[in-house]
């Protein structure tokens, strides 16, 4: 099993070493083509519309939209979870719309704003707490019938999946802390062996058709 960490822009390098602390190897992704190679992807945190002109650059929204149809995880953190809801407001940009909420940019406040926290959450095995860091992070403001809270802060939810997606308002990798990446490589274990992606690639493939 390997991890995907899109590497166009933003903290991809900490996210590569949070997986690595917890022995799962990870690859930078800059080119669509290579999410061939991998069995789920994170989207780090950055500047959204960055990201999004680098993306588009790039030609990654089909590829990805193939990826997600595919059933593959995929994580967003703070500007990946803009990168990955269903609406953004503040402003209203294009995003992919893998994951049913609404999220409002920036609504946390500005950069001098930025602040650590401890959450709690029910990841499938009793509530866990774990260290999460907030920059310009945004805020979920609807959240659909077919999402899953997962943490909150403040009576808000800050981190929720829906299926293969799951997002997080805040940045994981800037602790030391490896309860969310666990919890997305067990995500990308569990349907990998479900999709046989991984006896796909080990023999070479990289065919969806087998998927
Ligand atoms: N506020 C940024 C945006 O809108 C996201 C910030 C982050 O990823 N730390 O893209």
């Amino acid at each position: 099993m390997k991890i995907g960490v899109l590497a166009l822009q933003g903290d991809f390098d900490l996210h590569r070493k949070a997986l690595a602390r917890i022995g799962v190897p990870s690859v930078e992704v800059r080119k669509a083509a290579q999410l061939d190679g991998v069995s789920g992807l994170v989207i780090p945190g950055g500047e959204s519309t960055t990201l999004l002109k680098l993306m588009d650059a790039w030609d990654f929204v089909p590829a990805l939209e193939t990826f997600h149809a595919a059933g593959r995880p995929i994580f967003g953190t703070c500007a990946g979870l803009i990168l990955l809801a269903r609406e953004v407001e503040r402003p209203a940009q294009f995003s992919l719309g893998f994951i049913d909420i609404a999220a409002e940019r920036n609504a946390y406040g500005r950069q001098r704003e930025s602040f650590e926290t401890e959450l709690e959450a029910d990841l499938g095995q009793g509530s866990v707490r774990f260290k999460a860091v907030f920059i310009r992070a945004p805020r979920i403001r609807r959240l659909g019938a077919a999402v899953r809270p997962l943490a909150e802060l403040g009576g808000e939810c800050v981190m929720a999946r829906q299926g293969s997606v799951l997002v997080a308002a805040f940045h994981p990798e800037l602790t030391e802390d490896p309860t969310v990446h666990q919890y997305f490589a067990a995500m990308v274990r569990t349907a990998t062996t479900a999709h046989g992606i991984g006896a796909n690639l080990a023999a070479g493939g990289g065919d969806r058709g087998a998927i």
